[in-house]
């Protein structure tokens, strides 16, 4: 290398993003400069956008974020779309090397029938919707039936469940948007179905999640105690299991012990069922299940079906990666292929100066924590490339600024992020919320001083 700094691009503002801005930023040899690049006017992707708003703790790793974003080597760079307003090639011309950290932008089908009826939605669609993301403001989530169905036993399930299920006085204090809290409070869902297709044992969610549905001020947890009878088999893989997996199985006994004490809603958590079919005219009137046994640890269908009425179904079955222009995928696991964060070409040797970190790297999996190990990995062989002279440092950071103005691209700064977010605390501090967010296009531009039709 040269004495100049290496100029890094990170595409993606999310945890992977920011920790490996974090980690790069730690080099001093190289020294680094980092562009992190979003293509929405706020950073921190699912931290922002995807942790449920009754989830404050697990929000709060956003203020490391923002002390990375405070390093004078730092910039973010918002309001910039990849593919849009640049692509691979213009970063490759203007960055000594690029981090990919763009998450799994979509979500896994389950290729039934009825899938796309009117009311059936991915429960990503919803986390997006209450969480204030500009793109989803405009839906409209029938709530009216007095059950919704959310198919999954992950995570994700679990928040939607329970943001379903929250009453109005724990829904007040957190950055839930507006029209979310009114059509939750509104909502005549009396019951919220959880599916499993496998059983207690192999649900993906984790204790937190499971065991603090037990103290939902406003839904009873209903579990049938005979699914928790386990055969020979599940039994064995729980005594062999993580202790996470035993306290899951743990909290799950301890509800179906529990009398129902007639809360104004309820969380029935059902096992060994798989959706066959989504039925209705025009929208969405009732699910078609059919019963499990499981095989070798995989759901196997029996033929015992049964059809479940329901206004709206919650599809949680997992992200999925979605490939970026340019940049090599692997269309069947869904990321980009890597070797420990260096991109793979299609003869199998890493491309230079290209890499990738988080969910686009190893899926979708892994808690907000679980990217830090990953995106340093990643650092770690680029610093590696660094050192062995194979990355040049890239251009002068006016150059690709110029760049970007010239192709009419309004960037949102840090100091324009920083303008929405007080914006955004100040709306939130009378009401005893941590912010009122701002969920168009508009307001956001606006907010961060810019001229909103500029996008
Ligand atoms: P996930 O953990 O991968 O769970 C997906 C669930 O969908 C599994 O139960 C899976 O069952 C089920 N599934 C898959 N295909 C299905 C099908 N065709 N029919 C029925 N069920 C099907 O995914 P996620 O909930 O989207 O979460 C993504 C990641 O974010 C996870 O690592 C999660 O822990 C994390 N997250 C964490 C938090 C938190 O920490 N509070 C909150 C949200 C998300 P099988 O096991 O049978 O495949």
């Amino acid at each position: 290398m040269t004495g100049l700094p290496l100029r890094v691009a990170v595409v993606g503002s999310g945890p992977a993003g920011f920790y490996a801005a974090s980690a790069l930023l730690a080099s001093d040899d190289p020294v680094v400069e980092v562009d992190l690049i979003d293509r929405l006017p706020t950073p921190w992707g699912l931290v922002r956008l995807g942790v449920a708003p009754d989830h404050p703790n697990i929000k709060a790793v956003s203020r490391a974020f923002e002390r990375v974003a405070r390093e004078e080597r730092f910039r973010f760079l918002g309001n910039v779309e990849f593919g849009r307003d640049l692509t691979h090639d213009d970063l490759a011309e203007h960055y000594g090397a690029i981090v990919y950290a763009v998450g799994a932008q979509t979500d896994r089908r389950l290729g039934i029938p009825g899938e796309d009826l009117p009311g059936s939605w991915p429960a990503t669609a919803f986390v997006a919707w209450y969480n204030g993301h500009p793109d989803f403001q405009h839906l409209e989530f029938d709530l009216s039936h007095g059950r919704a169905v959310v198919i999954g036993n992950g995570n994700v399930a679990l928040d939607v469940a329970r943001m379903l299920a929250l009453t109005p006085e724990e829904l007040a204090p957190t950055d839930t948007t507006d029209a979310a809290i009114e059509a939750i409070n509104a909502a005549g869902v009396k019951e919220i179905l959880v599916l499993g297709r496998r059983g207690p044992v192999q649900a993906a969610w984790t204790p937190v999640e499971v065991g603090e549905l037990g103290e939902l001020a406003g839904a009873d947890i209903l579990v049938d105690p005979a699914e928790l009878e386990l055969d020979d088999a599940s039994a064995a893989e729980l005594e062999a299991a993580a202790p996470t997996v035993k306290r899951n199985v743990e909290h799950l006994r301890a509800y179906a012990a529990r009398e129902p004490e007639g809360k104004p809603r309820a969380i029935r958590l059902r096992f060994f069922a798989s959706p066959v079919a989504i039925l209705g005219d025009e929208k969405v009137e009732a699910i078609e299940l059919v019963r499990n046994e499981l095989v070798d640890g995989r759901a196997v269908a029996t033929d015992v079906r049964e059809v479940v009425e329901c206004g709206i179904v919650f599809r949680s079955v997992g992200y999925r990666g979605v490939s970026l222009p340019g940049v090599p995928f692997d269309e069947g696991s869904c990321v980009v292929p890597n070797e420990g964060g260096r991109v793979l070409g299609d003869d199998g040797a890493p491309r230079a100066g290209v890499y990738c970190a988080g969910w686009i790297k190893r899926g979708p999996t892994g808690v907000i924590g679980t990217n830090k190990k990953d995106a340093t990995e990643t650092i770690e062989r680029l610093l590696e490339d660094a050192r062995a002279g194979k990355l040049q440092p890239g251009l002068d950071a006016s150059a690709i600024d110029e760049l970007l103005a010239g192709r009419g691209v309004a960037v949102v700064t840090q100091t324009g992020w920083e303008a929405i977010d007080a914006a955004e605390r100040a709306a939130g501090e009378p009401q005893g919320r941590p912010r009122v967010k701002l969920g168009e296009w508009d307001e956001l531009l606006e907010a961060a001083g810019l001229d909103p039709i500029a996008r």
